[in-house]
């Protein structure tokens, strides 16, 4: 799919861009020929921030393919600012039973100390072992093993970016081992939509006294919903109310998910004007156990496949 671990500078440019193939990512890690037998292809040769729904679509048709084909499992290379994303589309839309890993780098091929060649031998270790194919997709980068729902890129350069926060990883990679310690007891899958789903669900992230102008403009676009992510357990400022009511009494589904990095939104603790009891009996749908950018996808693919919002929340 592109991204860091397939950069390399272009003629005339110090900076790099997604350009290597899968075919030569493969042969620079000659110790995978003794891991598996392998077979590839390529997707799309972009940077992560350009992948859109209707690739990750592509992708989870392309996973199924590969499982109706015999394969044992999927590696596949993505880059890092979205792959949380990918690997959480591909958690909704395919179901468990086979191995699905993402990885990618934070060091591109010619920098000194590039991860993409231990990320990548650490991936095919992982999609190659049998227990796998009961985690769902997951993410492995760093030697460590992470579950699509609760991982993070959590910092913008370091190779240890990759974090599960409040829950930790589930696995880890060592000495061409893979040790599984947890298999995620919920289970995210939706189902596969016929076609690529449209991303019609806006994101909108509180801040201090920020006022209403993006939410109304969000409500302005008919949206299928928006998803809000508030502050702390799942709170609304009072300047946002009279738009949130106005959003659900056209019908528009507003979701709320925390703005923190780990914990679910509340349901039953504070009651005043934006907190989460007042936002629920105006309408507001509390996302659970699950941060924005991924409670919005989970409407985006819910809606491809015919479910109200409320029927998708609360995640546990
Ligand atoms: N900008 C890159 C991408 O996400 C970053 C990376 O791959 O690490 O495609």
């Amino acid at each position: 799919m592109g991204g860091t671990i397939s950069s390399v500078a272009t003629a005339g440019t110090a900076e790099v861009s997604p350009s290597l193939k899968a075919e030569q990512l493969i042969e620079s890690v000659p110790e995978l020929a003794s891991v598996a037998s392998i077979e590839w292809g390529d997707m799309t040769t972009i940077a992560s921030f350009a992948v859109t729904l209707a690739d990750m679509h592509e992708l989870a048709l392309a996973v199924e393919q590969a499982r109706a084909d015999g394969v044992d499992g999927v590696v596949i290379t993505h880059g890092t600012d979205t792959i949380e994303e990918t690997a959480y589309a591909l958690a909704l839309m395919v179901p468990r039973g086979f191995g699905i890993v993402l990885t990618g780098a934070m060091r591109n091929p010619m920098l000194p100390g590039a991860d993409g060649h231990g990320n990548l031998l650490a991936a095919f270790l992982a999609a190659a072992h049998p227990t796998l194919a009961h985690l769902g997709p997951v993410l492995v980068f760093n030697d460590e093993i992470h579950a699509a729902r609760f991982v993070s890129k959590s910092h913008s350069t370091r190779p240890s970016t990759f974090a599960s926060a409040g829950s930790g990883p589930i696995g880890e990679v060592i000495e061409g081992r893979v040790y599984v310690w947890f298999t995620p007891a919920y289970d995210d899958e939706l189902g596969l939509p016929d076609a690529p789903p449209v991303p019609r669900a806006p994101l909108i992230k509180v801040a201090s006294e920020i006022d209403d102008l993006v939410l109304r403009a969000a409500i302005e676009s008919r949206p299928d919903a928006v998803v809000i992510e508030g502050f702390g357990g799942g709170h609304a400022l009072p300047p946002l109310l009279d738009a949130i009511d106005d959003a659900i009494a056209r019908g528009i589904p507003v979701v709320m998910a925390p703005r923190v990095f780990a914990g679910r939104t509340l349901e039953r603790t504070y009651r005043i004007p934006g907190a989460e009891t007042d936002l629920i009996d105006r309408g507001v749908i509390p996302a659970g156990h699950i941060a924005g950018h991924k409670a919005r996808l989970r409407v985006i693919v819910g809606r491809a496949l015919g479910r109200e919002a409320s029927s998708l929340f609360p995640v546990l």
